[in-house]
């Protein structure tokens, strides 16, 4: 299919990424979630993790970035997290994300997360009060 590329996860195997470029038939639909969800997001009722194609050009963009996509969205199917983007979920799904890299040794990429977590909501993942699922889940890892 023109526009889709299936790329491996490399934290979750069970869940594809599905990379969508603008010449894929379904652009404007897929675009019109982008634009909602922003550059990727995780489809529980198929399990696969759509990302924007356009990313791949964007010069800041970065293996690390990936990963950083990859654990977040894995983050949301673990918590259970729903449709929808309330600012609990993001939270929650950044806190779990760099928990998982870190716990898998990714080093930089775990760095990233967390200076993300910190421009996003203005404190450190150490000053997040984690809701005890949450918790659970890192514990489990
Ligand atoms: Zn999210």
């Amino acid at each position: 299919m023109d526009g889709l590329e299936i790329k491996n996860n490399r934290i979750d195997k069970s869940i594809p990424i599905y990379v969508i470029y603008p010449d894929n038939v379904k652009w404007d639909f897929f675009n019109g979630l982008f634009e909602e969800y922003g550059h990727a997001f995780y489809s529980p009722e198929s399990n696969i993790i759509f990302l924007d194609g356009r990313l791949e050009s964007e010069e800041w963009f970065t293996d690390d970035h990936l990963y950083v996509i990859e654990a977040h969205e894995l983050a949301h199917k673990l918590a259970g997290h729903t449709h929808g983007h309330d600012i609990q979920s993001e939270k929650e799904a950044d806190f779990l994300g760099y928990n998982i890299l870190k716990q898998m040794g990714l080093n930089s990429a775990s760095q990233l997360h967390r200076e993300e977590f910190k421009n996003r909501y203005n404190i450190s993942v150490e000053e997040f009060d984690v809701p005890e699922l949450i918790e659970d889940i890192i514990v489990n890892l």
